[in-house]
């Protein structure tokens, strides 16, 4: 259940990030939606299922602050249910997957603390860089057992540096430069209609 007091906003991160493949609405990750318009979803009182049941990390976690909602931190947790998890974890609740949207944002000493504390429940953690998947659990294990936030860090920096060759082959640095540009006027005329 999310948090009450947390909504969306300008934020709109999964509409541009995430693969959407249902039967009503279908879109490759790092493609943003055909019904994104300038001012949010174009079809929002009749947005498929498919988007009415979404909800990113920020929104599903209780302890992560505004200050953790994808547009603003450059990354997006996504829940990943225990089916599609290896059999290793999936007595440990979700996985999740870190999709870092914006690196330079994204990968500090905040985003390693988190991604420690669920290597240390024994979730199943991976990284994205709006491409496949890779998972981190077994890079992640000694640094995190030392404690060592600094080389969990590393870690998440190596994974991402190793992830970008794809990200920039599909221009998908281009597409969030752009989508980037849409928030900030969003957030620029939200600002503006505030009394
Ligand atoms: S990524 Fe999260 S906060 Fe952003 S629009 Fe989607 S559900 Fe809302
Ligand atoms: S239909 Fe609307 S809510 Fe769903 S992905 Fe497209 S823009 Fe986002």
């Amino acid at each position: 259940m999310s948090a009450p007091e947390k909504t969306c906003g300008p934020c709109q991160a999964c509409c541009v990030a995430l693969k959407i493949d249902a039967p009503e609405l279908r879109k490759p990750s790092g493609t943003a939606c055909v019904h994104l318009a300038m001012q949010g979803c174009g079809i929002y009182e009749t947005r498929p299922s498919v988007c009415r049941s979404f909800l990113c990390g920020w929104r599903l976690l209780p302890e992560l602050d505004a200050s953790w909602r994808p547009d603003l931190a450059g990354v997006m947790l996504l829940e990943l249910p225990q089916s599609q998890l290896p059999k290793t974890y999936r007595n440990s609740g979700p996985g999740w997957v870190l999709v870092i949207l914006d690196g330079e944002k994204a990968l500090n000493l905040r985003l390693a603390k988190f991604a420690a504390r669920l290597v240390k429940r024994n979730a199943a953690v991976f990284i994205s860089a709006m491409t496949p998947r890779l998972p981190l659990n077994a890079q992640l294990q000694a640094p995190v057992a030392a404690g060592d936030m600094k080389a969990v860090l590393a870690v998440l920096r190596r994974a991402h540096d190793a992830l970008l060759p794809a990200r920039n082959a599909r221009g998908l640095g281009r597409i969030w430069a752009l989508y980037r540009a849409q928030v900030d006027r969003m957030r620029a005329t939200m600002q503006q209609r505030r009394p």
